[in-house]
């Protein structure tokens, strides 16, 4: 599932073709998709300007030029393509989007949302709604902003007895972080998942909070890095994840002590720990 760098990533490869450029023509497939679809929800998009791009948590945010936000999730399997010819669309290729050029140099670009288990949604609201909106109303900090540090995360951990791994997935605590960065900020911090939330204070709430900076940071840069450097023959965005040092590594030596990579169930995800530089 995209997490914070990858929805960022996409974030950022969309800007050039979506920023100051009206909607000529969009497509809409489906009535639904995790919800259902806005009301008319091509005529009210055709002929509208997007005139800024923003992220918050896991979300996508396009601002209209009448004042309307523009949401997209991509869910557990969304992804982005970007076409500068029509392209086909195929069964899971729910909405589209064709982009006038700016001027006659430019191409026409065709954004597509390809979605096969349909977790993934969009919504079409006004920008005032948006401290009310259902999804972003009590969402926590962005972790890469002004907002979150150490003190905060000692905070909204105090008191809280289940797994620190399970906290940090609830995004009204930090927004935007999900199972692999979970498990990666965990192991740079040398902090079991396992470990308590409320006993996350002084010293580890400090290890804790720049790891996560870090993580995130690191994943946002090998996302721009891929943008530049591996065009996708079918206009995917490339968002791949950067090296991970236990996320998915199961069995195979931790990259500080090779000791071999364990993983435990927990609340029906997969974390992934060192049991010897995590306590
Ligand atoms: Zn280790």
């Amino acid at each position: 599932m995209p997490e914070l760098p990858e929805v960022e990533t996409v974030k950022l490869a969309l800007v050039p073709a979506l920023q100051g450029r009206m909607v000529r023509h969009a497509h809409v497939g489906r009535k639904d998709l995790r919800w259902p679809l806005p009301e008319n929800l091509a005529e009210r998009l055709t002929g509208r300007y997007f005139t800024q791009l923003g992220r918050r948590g896991k979300y996508v945010l396009m601002m209209l030029d009448n004042a309307e936000v523009l949401l997209l999730h991509l869910g557990m399997s969304g992804s982005i393509r970007i076409h500068q010819t029509p392209p086909q669309l195929g069964k899971h290729d729910h909405f589209m989007l064709e982009m006038a050029p700016l001027h006659d140099q430019e191409p026409t670009s065709y954004i597509v949302l390809n979605d096969p288990r349909r977790f993934g949604w969009i919504d079409l609201f006004a920008e005032s709604e948006m401290p009310n909106h259902k999804l972003l109303s009590g969402m926590g900090p962005e972790p890469l902003g002004n907002e979150f540090s150490a003190a905060h995360l000692r905070a909204v951990l105090r008191g809280r007895t289940g797994p620190v791994k399970n906290a940090l997935l609830n995004q009204q605590l930090i927004a935007g972080i999900g199972n692999i960065y979970a498990s990666e900020a965990l192991f740079y911090a040398g902090i079991s998942p396992r470990r308590k939330a409320g006993t996350i204070a002084g010293r580890r709430a400090q290890r804790l909070a720049a790891s996560i900076v870090s993580v995130l940071r690191a994943a946002i840069e090998a996302g721009g890095t891929s943008l530049r450097d591996h065009v996708q023959p079918g206009g995917e965005i490339g968002y791949f994840v950067q090296r991970l040092a236990v996320y998915g590594r199961a069995g195979q030596p931790c990259p500080v002590c090779a000791e071999p990579v364990k993983t435990l169930v927990q609340s029906g995800r997969s974390s992934f720990y060192c049991s010897r530089c995590q306590g």
